[in-house]
């Protein structure tokens, strides 16, 4: 399985940088090319032809940093759409998209458009716990611990499995699903403010460094490889400095650009 991260934090940012500067952009993470894991950028990052080929896009939940790009995805399709892109994610989520975003307020309902027979959007409801299968991949949503309804994802091909996290505060389910998983090859999991905001985290439930830890340690598999994702901008340096000191075998950060494979 292969996971080109188009972005992996937890805002949008241009970072002054030596030669020139980077830009570091909302979780959105392509899958082989064809199932997009959140939202948070496309456009910016994939061409015309690589967004046609997006046929699923799996949404761990409604905030607008893990959405935002899914309505101009849909604008640069729409002319050109043969197939149906499948949103999937849990019913609070599909609901919020078309009470909210869809609405044919804040943008036209293309859950219906152009007609309702040919959407270029389609909802696909996810159970929490339940697998499906999306395209070559198998996918169990885990709910999760954050200020909305939220799930986390355990992602599959033939060969192996990634765990996703989610934006989560302290959570149980996700690492004991990660415990059974065969194949289990990575761990993405999110850690958004530095140990010094540690209430702002708890208040917005979010992960620090020192929760990172002990949220990875509930896998026991300390020899798997994890990523950490979603910082936010300002923190980035803070929040890298403080996973680096924990001792975990085989930590690394994620950045835009990069391709994991698992
Ligand atoms: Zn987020
Ligand atoms: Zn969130």
């Amino acid at each position: 399985m292969q996971i080109r991260v188009l972005g992996c934090h937890g805002a949008d940012c241009l970072v002054e940088a030596t030669d020139r500067p980077v830009r570091q952009e909302s979780c959105g993470f392509l899958i082989d090319d064809s199932v997009l894991l959140d939202a948070g950028t496309i456009g910016t990052r994939l061409t015309l032809a690589e967004q046609h080929r997006i046929r699923f896009v799996l949404l761990s939940h409604l905030h607008f940093d893990h959405i935002k790009g899914l309505p101009l995805l849909v604008d640069n399709l729409a002319e050109w759409f043969v197939a149906p892109v499948v949103v999937a994610a849990t019913e609070p989520v599909i609901q919020g998209l078309i009470d909210h975003v869809f609405n044919d307020k804040v943008y036209p309902n293309f859950f219906k458009i152009p007609n309702q027979d040919h959407p270029v959007l389609q909802a696909q409801v996810l159970d929490p716990g339940k697998t499906v299968t999306l395209g070559h991949l198998d996918v169990i949503p885990v709910p999760v611990n954050h200020a909305v309804p939220t799930v986390g994802y355990i992602v599959k091909d033939r060969g192996s499995a990634l765990l996703y996290s989610g934006d989560t505060y302290q959570t149980e389910e996700i690492w004991s699903v990660g415990r059974t998983t065969p194949n289990l090859k990575a761990a993405f999991i999110e850690s958004s403010f530095p140990d010094e905001l540690g209430e702002l985290a708890k208040r917005s439930k979010h992960l620090t460094p020192s929760l990172f830890l002990k949220e990875f340690q509930k896998l026991g598999r300390p020899d798997l490889p994890v990523y950490a994702y979603h910082m936010k901008p300002a923190y980035r340096h803070q929040i890298e400095e403080q996973i680096s000191r924990l001792g975990i075998e085989r930590v690394a950060f994620l950045a835009e650009g990069q391709i994991i494979t698992v």
